[in-house]
């Protein structure tokens, strides 16, 4: 694959260089450099909010009837399909993950745009009785320029996720995107021209946090943000929207667990751990990275996990086009070794592992699937994210346990439940606190069914209807009628 050396930012309708340098990619699949990206300082960001601005004041997004917009917004859903074959090996080559994750990532960036295209003409007010003399009603205001800020992880799909909304509600966006894998953002650029966007509507900008992710989110003139993250910069992010009294959706991470019962369909779960903990190689802030199972079947779900573990064939993206047992790199050699060192620290703690833990002696940031036990709840590693392909398993000796070790975190963002019992799968769906909560499968649900935190999982939500609501403001209208 020929991949373009240097790769610009797209500030109000051109591509341009950034006022603080340039950084190296490193393919992770390979440990050698990729490419280079321009690097935005405050001076850009600035420049690009004023070019947002220029578009709402100018009210090209706001006066044409939604369904109007809807098709724009879904047309660059259409471009990134059209563009597959393109940015699927790119996306490979920067974020690590197997060529057919990085296919099934374009086909759900698109999917939000087919999604919130067609949302758009879906936003209505109500009317609201006043007696007698007064009309009056409530409609719906885009807030203006929304900043938007996007991780490593799903850099295609977090993007689209936070861009699709904006746009259908008639936001003017402004994408701060991440600075290990900036480059297949170049993808949102071309579009937004060939759609016919003006210069401005879509600005897309790589800097680092401190610098231009900090810069925009502490932009006066920033009306919105929406931040997709750690906890530590979700708080920075919110600091910054209060000291500006503007709103922000904060989707941080988790440490979601599903509580596996007696009854469950352990030949059926075997599914929920590959997809659940070794897709895009665990780097998955909704990843199932706690298994609670109750002490009858833990043997066997332990021997499972590992002959799932054992099963992945793990190597270069690049060479993993089919969808099927396989792995590919973290995204860089620190996110490997992070997570290289809490297995380490969890096995000082007590816990073994029962399979993988070890960095991959091969060039590029790999490491074995990896499955522990003698895991207890008060662990490191049963507290924090790890972020990356390792399991931790927990046996629970009845309902009221499992559910306190499966609350037991600050986090919130899923958790999941596994039996065949209603009673028992209700009663977990209403005792799991978190956002979204799974029965018999892991990550059931989709583009349409919101998504966001409890606890340290953040506020807010992006997906489904709800979404829409956190990118427009309520104007009610009172009509006295002389
Ligand atoms: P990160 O918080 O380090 O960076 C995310 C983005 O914030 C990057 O673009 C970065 O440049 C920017 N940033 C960093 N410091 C900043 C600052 N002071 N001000 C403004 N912007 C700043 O997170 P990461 O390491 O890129 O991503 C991994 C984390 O993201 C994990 O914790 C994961 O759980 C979470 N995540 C959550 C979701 C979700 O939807 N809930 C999705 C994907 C990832």
């Amino acid at each position: 694959m020929d991949v373009k050396p240097y790769w610009q930012n797209y500030i109000d309708g051109a591509f341009c260089d950034g006022g603080a340098g340039r950084v190296d990619i490193i393919n992770p699949g390979t440990g050698q450099r990729l490419a280079e990206q321009a690097l935005a300082d405050a001076t850009d960001v600035d420049r690009a909010v004023q070019a947002a601005k220029r578009v709402h004041r100018s009210g090209w997004l706001t006066d044409m009837r939604p369904v109007e917009r809807g098709r724009i917004v879904q047309a660059i859903g259409r471009y990134l399909l059209d563009h597959a074959d393109d940015i699927a090996p790119l996306l490979t080559a920067e974020q690590g993950k197997p060529l057919w994750e990085a296919h099934k990532e374009i086909a759900g960036a698109a999917r939000y745009f087919e999604y919130y295209g067609n949302q758009a003409e879906t936003l209505e007010g109500r009317s609201i009785p006043l007696g007698a003399g007064y009309f009056d009603f409530t409609h719906y205001e885009p807030f203006g320029i929304s900043a938007q800020i996007i991780p490593w992880n799903f850099p295609l799909e977090m993007t689209a996720r936070s861009l699709s909304t904006g746009l259908a509600t008639g936001n003017a966006c402004v994408v701060k995107t991440p600075e290990l894998t900036p480059i297949t953002q170049y993808i949102y650029a071309h579009a937004a021209e060939a759609v016919g966007l003006p210069a401005g509507a879509v600005n897309i900008l790589c800097g680092w946090g401190h610098e231009a992710g900090a810069a925009l989110s502490g932009h006066p003139d920033v009306n919105q943000i929406v931040f997709t993250g750690s906890v530590k910069t979700g708080i920075a992010i919110a600091t910054a929207a209060a000291a500006n009294v503007v709103p922000c959706v904060l989707e941080l991470g988790g440490k979601s667990a599903a509580i596996v019962h007696e009854d469950a369909d352990l030949e059926a779960f075997e599914t929920d751990i590959r997809n659940g903990i070794y897709v895009n190689a665990g780097q998955v802030c909704s990843a199932m990275s706690r298994v609670i199972v109750h002490q009858s079947r833990h043997d066997e779900l332990v021997e499972r996990a590992v002959s799932v573990a054992k099963s992945l064939s793990v190597g270069p993206g690049a060479e993993r086009a089919t969808a099927g047992l396989n792995m590919g790199a973290m995204v860089s050699e620190a996110q490997r070794d992070r997570a290289a060192a809490m297995i380490a620290d969890a096995e000082a703690q007590g816990a073994q592992v029962a399979t993988g833990g070890r960095k991959m002696n091969i060039p590029g940031a790999f490491l074995e699937p990896t499955v522990l036990t003698n895991v207890t709840p008060d662990m490191t590693i049963a507290q924090d994210e790890v972020f990356g392909p390792v399991l931790s398993v927990m046996p629970f000796k009845d309902e009221a346990e499992a559910m306190r070790i499966a609350n037991g975190t600050d986090y919130g963002l899923v958790g999941g439940v596994f039996t065949r019992d209603l009673d028992r799968a209700t009663r977990a769906a209403q005792g799991i606190r978190a956002g979204q909560v799974f029965v018999n499968e892991w990550f059931a649900g989709g583009v349409e069914t919101p998504f966001g935190g409890y606890g340290k999982s953040g506020y807010g939500r992006e997906k489904g209807r709800e979404a829409l609501m956190n990118y427009v403001q309520t104007k009610n209208v009172a009509i006295r009628v002389r």
